[in-house]
């Protein structure tokens, strides 16, 4: 199958290419990615004109082209929890939110702290899957923080980091074992920053608002205890951390802090914490309940200039797709988790209208910096790389309806904002996937 997309907007920040152009694809891989003003004048297109008519072609006018986004943190759910996402569900909600490649989380049933359970996902997801599924295999066997899980077999198995997300590493002398061996196999240890005896119970942010609705609430104190602590065991280790879902103030200085000091620490947030405040939890909506929750102003205003500065450099979704009966329940009962592949670009893209990033720096967020991290070879459109591309129409507006997702959580705090930035096409591995 041969595809040339022309007339769009083509940003690659990994070739630092931002222009009209044309991109060439064979055979899942990308042929060649020219920009046609550039190209008049110093360099000739290697795609000769005879061939033309043996290409599809995609008219991406009015729209920009880029490397395939990429989320580090995702909760496919399956194997277990089948009726809350799938592989095929959770992978077609993510081609539709524009991105090609996803990493999914562990706390699956079984959890994935086997060469079973790894080699089950990658497996269903390449009969399955509309995007590139890389599995995250947990720390720790059964994600008990009590015994290492056998890290070796499962990287040779596939797994691109391990975390033990949905849960923090409780025992500090695992996780220092973990980071050891992070800098061993050069693999990522995420963590989920949580201190379970501060956080017992809570449901929301702790402050006046939490105060006010009468729920129980999560200090953010449980947060940043754990990032200082695995901020002190990367510096002790010098093994390769990467925080995930960052939500408040003192975490952004902490982890802006330590790579001050020149440790090895990546760091994620996700839309909700640059886009909600614990304010929205007044209508007592379940599906604004999330961990680490929605914070204050304060916060998100930190959040934006971490992600500005360079302090935090992922955005991740943390996909958690719940079905509807663990959402209508009493807030306090309630799952936590936002649906949040199909909405995340859009909300990136505020930043973007609201002059904290610029288009390139938030598909380097989205796309370059997760490729990076994980050490998957996506986040770009250079010649001879995975044919993983998204065309997004900028100015198109659309109201979230989550009914209409994709993924089988409609479990989305968005619903009914209007947003800006369609999805036009997502081509995975070469394979187009559109819904126009
Ligand atoms: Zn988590």
């Amino acid at each position: 199958m041969k595809i040339l997309i022309k007339n769009g907007r083509i940003i690659d920040p990994s070739q630092d290419i931002d222009g009209i152009g044309e991109v060439f694809i064979e055979n899942g891989k990308i042929r060649e990615t020219t920009i046609v003003q550039k190209r008049r004048s110093t360099e000739a297109r290697k795609v000769k004109t005879s061939e033309l008519s043996n290409f599809r072609t995609i008219d991406a006018s009015g729209c920009i082209v880029i490397p395939g986004l990429v989320d580090m943190h995702t909760h496919l759910r399956e194997p277990g929890f089948e009726y809350k996402e799938t592989i095929k569900t959770g992978t077609k909600a993510a081609a539709r939110g524009g991105f090609t490649a996803v990493c999914c989380m562990p706390n699956t049933n079984p959890v994935n702290d086997t060469i079973a359970v790894t080699e089950f996902i990658i497996k269903k997801a390449l009969q399955e899957g509309s995007c590139t599924v890389y599995p995250i295999g947990a720390i720790t066997k059964s994600q008990k923080s009590e015994e290492l899980a056998e890290l070796e077999a499962l990287k040779r198995s596939g797994c691109v980091a391990f975390s033990d997300d949905g849960r923090p590493v409780t025992n500090s002398l695992i996780m220092r074992h973990a980071l050891e061996y992070s800098k061993i196999f050069d693999v990522p240890i995420i963590s989920h920053c949580e201190d379970l005896y501060l956080s017992e119970g809570g449901v929301m942010n702790e402050g006046f608002v939490s105060t006010i609705l009468g729920l129980r609430g999560i200090p953010k104190a449980a947060e940043e205890i754990m990032v200082a602590r695995d901020l002190a065991l990367c510096q002790l280790t010098g093994g390769k951390l990467h925080i995930a879902h960052v939500s408040t103030k003192g975490s952004v200085d902490l982890i802006r802090q330590a790579k001050e000091r020149g440790i090895n620490v990546t760091a994620e947030t996700c839309p909700h914490y640059f886009s909600l405040t614990d304010e929205s939890l007044v209508s007592y909506d379940t599906n604004f309940k999330v961990n680490p929750p929605v914070r204050t102003e304060k916060d998100v205003e930190a959040i934006k200039q971490g992600l500005k500065d360079g302090t935090i450099d992922v955005i991740a979704t943390d996909h958690a797709p719940h079905h509807i009966d663990d959402k209508t329940k009493e807030f306090d009962a309630a799952a936590f988790g936002i649906s949040g592949l199909e909405t995340a670009f859009s909300l990136g893209l505020q930043l973007v209208e609201q002059g904290i990033l610029n288009l390139k720096q938030l598909i380097i967020n989205m796309s370059v910096t997760p490729s990076v991290i994980m050490r998957i070879p996506k986040g770009t459109l250079s010649s001879g790389s995975d044919a993983d591309i998204a065309i997004i129409n900028l100015e198109h507006s659309f109201v979230v309806d989550s009914s209409r997702f994709l993924s089988k959580g409609k479990n989305s705090p968005f619903n009914g904002w209007s947003l800006k930035g369609t999805v036009e096409k997502t081509i995975s591995m070469g394979k187009v996937h559109d819904w126009t």
